[in-house]
This record gives C-alpha cells, structure tokens and sequence, in this order.
C-alpha cells in the first residue's frame, strides 16, 4: 500500500460533502502540496487507474474521473483558491451567475474547465465528465464576489473617507421573486431528470460501456422548467443590476490594501448567501508626506542660520501644522519624531509617529557683499567652532602616521 492511500485512510469522511471528497484527499497530498507535487500525484493515480490498464474495470474508471476532476481545479491557480476557501462550491460548474449573460444558457457547463487533462476526458467520455455527479441545481449557492478599485487621497487614506463605488451586480429579480416563472406561475419539476439537472448515459467507448452523467438538455441542467418565464429576468430569477454604493474606508488604509464589504457581491442563487465586494484601494502619493506603515515621514528645509541658531519651525503634520523647537547647532539631516502624529492603526485607536528630517538650504545667489560678511564671519571662527570637522582631520592625520 502506497503513501497515497494511507493518507487518504486517515483523512477519509472528513469532507462535509457526503458524495464529493475532498480534492487533496483524492490525490493523495496535503494541503500545502507544491505544484510539482501536485501533479506528480495526478500522473501516478491517473496511470494506475487509466482505463486502458484498466479495461472493463468500474471503480477504476470513476477513480480515474475523479483524480482528474481534482487536478482540473489544483492546477489551476485561481481555482485551487476558489476551492481552498469555499470547497466544492467554489469551483462547482454550477456556482455563480456567470452562466446568465447567454441567456437561459443556465449554469454553463464546464465551460472554464480548459487544457490537455479536460481532452483527454474529452475523448474517452464524450465530453460528459464534469457533469459533477453531486451538484444539485437546486441547492442553494453562494453569489460571485466582485471586485472593484478606488483611487483616494493620502489624507483620506489616513483619516478615513466615504467612497462611492459603481458596480455592477446580479440581484435577485423582484418581477418573479426569484423564482424565474412570470407572474401566478411556478416552476415544474424537469421530468426527464426528475429535478437533478442530469441524466445518465451509457457509452461505448474503445475501453468498454461506460455511464456517465450528462447534463440534462430539457431543462438545461436547471432541473426546473419554466413555461411562461418571468419578462424582466427571462426565467433567470437575477437581473444585472448598476448601482453605486457608499462604503466606509477606514482611516489607516494605505496603498494596495483591500476591504471586504460582505454580501454586497451577486445575490446568491436558490436562497444562497450574496457574494461580498472586495474593494481594493489606490492611494495618491502627496506632495510632503511619505507613508511608511503607519509612520509619516518628511523633510523640512531650514535656513543656516536656524540650524546654528535654533528657532521655533513650523511643521506640517496630517493635523494641520504645529510648532517645534530646533536647538542651537542643529546638524544638517537632523531627525526628530513626533509620538503620534503618525496614521491611526487600523482597528486600533493609536497611532504611528511623524518623522521629520531637517536639512539646510545652503543660500545662493549672495551679492558680493553678503560673500564679504561671510567670509569675514568665518575668518572670526575657530577649531572650537567646527568640532567634527577637526575630529575629522585628526583621524586622517592619526592613519598616515600608522603607516
Ligand atoms: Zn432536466
Ligand atoms: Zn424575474
């Protein structure tokens, strides 16, 4: 008995959907399986059950069907995400209402489902796999997220602000109630599939007879029938609606972070829950402040004789302005911080510091008799004057006397 299997006796009937088993306990790996891993796992249950080695062989057949189905979705980047956080639902042909925009098209199908592992079902099942044994059409499932950006200030970001959002979304439609049969109508019960939205066919196939679940064409995988569909959703039970929508942004937001506005995404279908609005955000950069977490950073220029003389300077924070106090020989680059003046964390009620770098704007432009005050002003200076300088000279002197 092979690791693989072990695994999976361990882990087995812990997936909460009774029918379906969980993708990594199908092949085999753990959840924090690498890439490589992944499809090293595939390759050898794909070999060990192809039908070819395994002719006339029922188990084989749905083993090999379902390690496909679950490196279908861990290949995939996008879908192995999908699944990791909702399971079974997130990648579930019939989940979300992508399926509407054709129009009584339904649930779409394994339209997404793309790549050399999808042909080579293709050939040996005609297509049929992925009718997804369990996936009911009439459970109830979770609406799409939807994504949007906004773009907002460097104050705002840090003080919070009020932001409009367009979006586009699926809502339940109120003609029908959802229901997608027009008015004083309901929907039947698809008789061809007694409402599971798939029939099963049997096919010959070079491997043998092999059955294997279709989607139903009558009702189109809906498992329900509308004879007279509702005018406004036509039959869907969702409309595509635009609306904008005010969302709090929290002060302490910075560049880049998303915020998650729960069940504001596409209403659900059958009852299901709405997806949520994640919306990311784009912070202008400013003209003065720079960001860095939840400090401030800036860089005051003052004149030579504030930085030999001290003086009171006025500085800029995302309060409004504030005095400070630079001491009597205050060295070019100079850094002071002031507690709190920073970005409020988010969700805490504190802050972060401002930082303030002070550099000295060396004049230019001097008439001659400015030239002529400065040098007779540094003719009056002495070594006392300049210490670092004369710590300077005196290391170099100390080198060339080591050597
Ligand atoms: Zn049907
Ligand atoms: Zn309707």
């Amino acid at each position: 008995m092979s690791a693989h299997m072990l695994y999976y006796n361990v882990t087995k009937g812990v997936n909460p959907l009774a029918d379906k088993r969980d993708y990594y306990e199908v092949l085999g790996v753990p959840k924090t399986a690498s890439e490589d891993e992944i499809k090293k796992a595939y390759r050898a249950l794909a070999k060990k059950y192809h039908p070819d080695l395994n002719p006339n062989d029922a188990t084989a057949e749905s083993k090999f069907k379902e390690v496909g189905e679950a490196y279908e979705v861990l290949s995939d980047s996008s879908k192995k995400e999908r699944y990791d956080q909702f399971g079974h639902a997130g990648v579930d042909p019939s989940y979300g209402g992508g399926g509407y925009a054709g129009g009584g098209g339904g649930f779409g199908g394994f339209g997404g489902f793309g790549g050399d592992v999808s042909d080579i079902f293709e050939s040996l099942f005609g297509g049929s796999f992925g009718g997804g044994r369990s996936a009911n059409p009439n459970a109830p499932r979770r609406g799409q997220d939807i994504t949007k950006n906004i773009n907002i200030s460097f104050m705002d970001a840090c003080k919070g602000c009020k932001a409009d959002v367009k979006i586009e979304r699926m809502e339940g439609c109120d003609d029908c109630g959802g229901s997608g049969a027009a008015n004083g109508s309901t929907p039947q019960t698809c008789p061809e599939c007694n409402g599971t939205g798939q029939v099963k066919v049997t096919q010959r196939t070079p491997f043998g007879a092999i059955s294997s679940a279709k989607t139903c064409t009558r009702c189109s995988g809906k498992g329900k029938i509308i004879s007279s569909p509702c005018m406004k959703c036509h039959g869907a039970g969702r409309v595509r609606i635009t609306k904008s929508i005010t969302i709090d942004v929290p002060a302490g937001i910075n560049d880049s972070q998303t915020m998650q506005v729960r069940g504001q995404g596409d209403a659900g279908v059958n009852s299901g829950p709405a997806g949520d609005l994640n919306v990311t955000v784009s912070v202008r950069p400013d003209p003065i402040f720079e960001r860095q977490g939840y400090d401030i950073y800036c860089d005051i220029p003052i004149t030579y004789m504030q930085a030999t003389l001290g003086d009171e300077i006025t500085v800029p924070t995302i309060d409004g302005n504030v005095k400070y106090e630079i001491a009597e020989a205050t060295q070019n680059g100079t850094t002071f911080r002031l507690r709190g003046k920073g970005v409020k964390k988010l969700n805490r009620s504190d802050r972060g510091d401002q930082y303030v770098k002070v550099y000295v704007e060396v004049p230019s432009n001097l008439t001659k008799k400015q030239k002529d005050a400065l040098k007779d002003f540094e003719a009056s200076l002495n070594e006392k004057n300049y210490q670092k300088r004369q710590t300077f000279f005196n290391k170099i002197k100390d080198a060339f006397q080591e050597k």
